[in-house]
């Protein structure tokens, strides 16, 4: 089984889509999407739509959270771009398509279990809400240890932007470490975060996401139309220009 892992999308429909037509050459069996399709960028309508027809599942993200609920622990940018992404939404003319698109959002997940993998946008302790940044390998053993108890031995998160593999050594290895894959060993257990399709924040602008399958999980990096993305920011009004600023700065 041949699974393609996307993540933290936030509305870029040009990166959605140029990972979408990877993929497609990649003959996976199925692709999953582990939250935060909504909240920054300027196609929130496009990218849900495009997730709801193309994934098994997606997770509930933070930011999903504040556009559908209420956007709370958000900076001023974030937060208005949460109400600007919910008024997106409630423009749509067309009843049913509404509706629907209120349903999926209303149906996404916390937290699954999936082949064996847990499945979170933060991290199994606060499924929504809470990082698990690189450096925590090094720094946070504690954090580090109450996290890898809540897994029996795998387990996938987005919410931080930042791709590679944890294990319970503590360590993480960033793709670039490993030459884009990883392989798994029977002794470890292992934390995955494949990237984030719209908005990387490892000083990489390019789009990434991962293909997992019984032995390895492979990461990917594609470029898109950065400044097209830029141009329909700067043109929405309530979309802060600073969030198209670090889309080409990769931050
Ligand atoms: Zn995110």
């Amino acid at each position: 089984m041949r699974t393609a892992i996307i993540s933290d999308i936030h509305a870029n429909l040009e990166a959605l889509q140029v990972v979408l037509d990877h993929i497609e050459g990649q003959k996976v069996d199925r692709i999953i999407c582990l939250g935060d399709v909504l909240g920054y960028g300027p196609n929130p309508v496009e990218c849900v739509d495009l997730v709801a027809e193309k994934c098994e599942w997606s997770l509930l993200g933070n930011h999903d959270f504040g556009v559908l609920y209420e956007p709370t622990n958000f900076n001023v940018a974030a937060e208005q771009a949460a109400y600007w992404t919910r008024a997106q939404f409630e423009a749509e003319q067309d009843k049913v398509k509404a509706t629907t698109r209120w349903e999926f959002l209303g149906r996404l997940k916390v937290r699954v279990m999936d082949q064996g993998y847990l499945c979170v946008h933060g991290t199994p302790r606060r499924p929504i809400n809470e990082y698990l940044f690189p450096e925590d390998a090094i720094n946070s053993p504690v954090k580090m240890q109450q996290i890898f108890d809540r897994i029996e031995t795998r387990c996938m998160v987005g919410h931080t932007h930042v791709p590679g593999v944890f294990t319970d050594e503590p360590d993480f290895y960033p793709p670039g470490d490993v030459d884009g894959v990883y392989k798994f060993r029977d002794d470890e257990k292992v934390i995955i975060n494949p990237g984030s399709v719209g908005q990387p924040r490892d000083l990489d602008p390019r789009a990434s996401y991962a293909i997992l399958n019984e032995e390895s999980v492979e990461f990917f990096r594609l470029e898109y139309d950065v400044e097209a993305v830029i141009g329909k920011i700067k043109e929405a009004e309530e979309l802060s220009d600073w969030l198209g600023e670090r889309l080409r700065e990769g931050r």
